[in-house]
């Protein structure tokens, strides 16, 4: 099956769903990122065009570990809008992928760049059917499954449809975070006020964690912690565990340090069949 994970910048599908991006392309699956947005914004020292090359080298890194193609649009960050061009550049960049399941962010978000690739998103699922709608690209017969990634916001609050597993995923994941060098090491300690990383490849990825979560590492422990990115994904396990012990059963629902969670867009196509199978089917 093919599954399009549409992003604002480059690391958004990857800290979210780069579980899933690996381990559906292990079974055999098509999964490829995109990001809207080419990362210009994301540095406070190196110019614009130094951190949209610098991002886009680090995005090569991520597609050779997944084993993904990876695209990244021209548009510079922050001034993504979702007038008809950009939705008409959308709903052809579907369409020529043709994906079963869609992953992208939620309308209600605190970035404008995220914001307007959800609306970008819900604004062509429809329209990706609709034949004389960019008429130069065939349409789709069926609307993608659309499934939103998880995040922190409220009104309304995001809703865990599918939680999963991503205990085996996790050292993958740390690695994604790892190659994306300018952005874990720099620019977000910069812009979020952490302490300076350490020197060092190993010394950096063990403060990476931000954490050493154990077996007995309790959901209190990890909702209370600060920043990292093994804390980051195991309060989507914590935050989530009545939804793991619904859909894990309460032994191996308990026991789960990492999740990754989606939510379905009701705008796409139905949950339903193949894609509910295949997102069964990656439950690890
Ligand atoms: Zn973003």
């Amino acid at each position: 099956m093919k599954i399009l994970m549409i992003g604002a910048h480059q690391d958004d599908n990857e800290f979210r769903c780069g579980g899933l991006a690996h381990r559906l392309t292990k079974m055999g699956h098509e999964v490829r990122l995109v990001s809207c947005c080419n990362g210009s914004g994301g540095h406070h020292i190196m110019t614009p065009e130094e951190t949209t090359k610098k991002r886009a080298e680090e995005s090569a890194a991520v597609a050779k570990l997944l084993g993904i193609r990876y695209d990244v649009w021209e548009n510079e960050d922050c001034t993504l809008v979702a007038d008809l061009e950009t939705r008409r550049k959308m709903i052809r960049y579907i369409r020529a992928f043709s994906p079963d399941l869609v992953i992208s962010h939620r309308p209600n978000d605190y970035h404008p760049d995220h914001r307007a690739v959800a609306q970008l998103v819900q604004d062509a699922a429809y329209m990706l059917t609709v034949p004389h709608e960019c008429p130069d690209v065939p349409a789709m017969r069926r609307m993608p499954v659309i499934m939103y990634n998880v995040d922190r916001f409220k009104n309304p609050e995001f809703r865990a449809d599918v939680v999963l597993d991503m205990d085996d995923e996790i050292e993958t994941k740390l690695r994604i975070a790892h190659l994306n060098e300018c952005q874990v090491y720099e620019w977000l300690p910069y812009t979020h006020e952490y302490e300076t990383p350490p020197e060092g490849d190993e010394e950096r990825f063990e403060w990476l964690k931000g954490m050493n979560i154990t077996a007995d590492t309790t959901d209190e422990e990890v909702m209370a912690a600060g920043r990292g990115y093994a804390v980051r994904y195991a309060k989507v396990a914590a935050r989530f565990r009545k939804e793991l012990i619904e859909q894990y059963g309460e032994e191996r629902g308990k026991k789960i340090r990492y999740a990754e969670a989606f939510e379905v867009c009701p705008y796409g196509g139905p949950y339903k069949g193949a894609v509910k199978e295949l997102m069964e089917s990656a439950r690890g």
